[in-house]
């Protein structure tokens, strides 16, 4: 019989048919943006290890045991232990005061609810196995870490035994129901909860699948309505009562889903109306590593890379494209800095699709100070086309969503990402990311190079293509 991980175990806790499959059902591979997130983790491992010099790599149970009974051992790195059905690894073991010290590595700045968890599972299996553990701690990243400094600095041990050994009893409550649930030939019947709203089978092969205009697609849902909706024995947002108070952009949802047809608001007009020409459209793309690869930065920290501008004289009437993207073997911020001030001009709106481009413009303005009061005018100018079309427009087949890979579709069904070598900004990301840490050859970074010019360009064209057709439909 299978043994239960961590993942099963914590996904079963979740939801039982959750956990069922993380079992029975194979999965896709992961995506591009993942496989670096993988990379990263082995990466973060490999320089925690590098801390503990006496260390010695286990990696299975029977190794394990050897290890853990020799007197001489210290350290132990990746000590499995397999106890009535289950299985872990702890990352790293350290005799301690007559017992041991068990400590988690994790790629994460703040501890969570969840790193807590994925420790507790492992002193609960830990303390099944009859090891005995004085100590239990997370080793987080530092924030304060920077390029060049030694790996120690790299890492900040958290203590967490209390609550890990509170929780773990907890825990060991749901050993064997655990066990049986992810075990049997059976899926579990699934329930609609408040974690189905964000979890990756909903739409795929759950209860979401195949259901138009779920509860779940109402724009800012909280738990609050959802149990409301619940009780109700409503849905589907074309069941919600009319006479029950949604908040406005919600009103907009159900008012189109119980009619059919889109919605648009009065005001459409009168907000497109504000865009000043000629109009900037701007998208940037941004990456972020947990080691850093350039000076002064931090971990985890956003680092703009590249932009796109489209420059409009009216609405679809595009005269100028404009575009910048970093060398990635050095920190091109400055750089990049000032031809964005150059590209963006000194009059007309800034168009951009999300509140995004407003946030790491006033990060340049901290990070070049002597630059901010011309970054701050480009911020006096900006118009965000996603706030206005959530204001005044909803289409039923966004299907609850103002992503604008959701709503092209529909309002320029003839712009698509569809075949794009680079289709989305995790992806962007991510191969930013390797080419910064010089994994690419020359001629595949020329291509890399192009296809994400090519990704952030269609981005500004969407917006362009987006706005113009909202003006048609507010002219109607
Ligand atoms: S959609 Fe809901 S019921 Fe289905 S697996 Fe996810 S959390 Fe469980």
């Amino acid at each position: 019989m299978p043994l239960v991980t961590k993942e099963t175990f914590l996904g079963t806790l979740a939801c039982r048919t959750y956990g069922w499959h993380l079992r029975h059902t194979n999965d896709q591979s992961p995506s591009i943006a993942d496989q670096f997130r993988m990379e990263e983790g082995k990466e973060v491992h490999r320089r925690a290890r590098a801390i503990y010099p006496d260390g010695i790599f286990a990696g299975d149970a029977t190794k394990t045991a050897g290890l853990v009974a020799d007197p001489t051992t210290n350290t132990i790195f990746e000590a499995e232990f397999q106890v009535d059905g289950y299985v872990t690894r702890a990352d790293i073991l350290r005799r301690e005061d007559d017992g041991w010290h068990l400590i988690e590595v994790k790629s994460n700045v703040n501890t969570d609810d969840k790193l807590v968890d994925d420790l507790t599972y492992t002193t609960m299996v830990l303390r099944r196995s009859g090891v005995n553990l004085v100590r239990c701690s997370l080793m987080l990243i530092s924030k304060d870490y920077r390029l060049g400094m030694p790996d120690d600095a790299l890492f900040v041990l958290t203590d967490h035994t209390d609550d890990v050994k509170a929780r773990a009893d907890e825990f060991e409550k749901q050993w064997e129901s655990v066990r049986d649930t992810v075990n049997q030939a059976e899926q579990p019947e699934p329930r609609l909860i408040w974690a189905c709203r964000n979890c990756d089978r909903f739409k795929a092969d759950c209860l979401g699948a195949g259901v138009n205009n779920h509860i779940f697609d109402l724009p800012r849902i909280s738990e609050k309505k959802f149990n409301d909706f619940v009780a109700m024995d409503a849905m589907t947002i074309d069941r919600i009562p009319v006479d029950y108070e949604l908040t406005p952009n919600q009103d907009i949802v159900r008012t189109a889903v119980r009619s059919g047809k889109p919605v648009v608001q009065p005001s459409l007009a009168d907000e497109l109306a504000a865009i000043r020409w000629p109009a900037y459209y701007l998208d940037f793309e941004t990456f972020k590593t947990v080691i850093p690869l350039y000076p002064d930065v931090a971990p985890h920290e956003a680092i703009l890379t590249q932009y796109s501008i489209h420059i409009c004289s009216a609405p679809g009437q595009v005269d100028d494209h404009r575009e910048y993207l970093a060398d990635p073997s050095r920190d091109c911020r400055r750089e990049l800095t000032e031809q964005l001030i150059a590209d963006l001009g000194n009059e007309g709106s800034i168009v951009t699709y999300s509140p995004y481009e407003k946030t790491m413009i006033n990060k340049l303005a901290d990070v070049f100070p002597d630059l901010a009061g011309r970054l701050g005018r480009c911020i006096e100018r900006l118009y965000d086309l996603k706030d206005v079309l959530s204001k005044c427009y909803y289409h039923p087949c966004f299907h609850g969503s103002y992503s604008i890979k959701k709503v092209l579709p529909v309002l320029a069904p003839d712009m698509t990402y569809e075949g794009m070598e680079v289709g989305d900004g995790d992806t962007a990301s991510a191969i930013f990311a390797k080419m910064a840490m010089g994994r690419n050859s020359k001629a595949e970074m020329k291509k890399i190079r192009r296809d994400l010019l090519t990704y952030c360009g269609q981005d500004t064209l969407a917006m362009v293509r987006l706005h113009e057709r909202l003006v048609d439909i507010a002219c109607d």
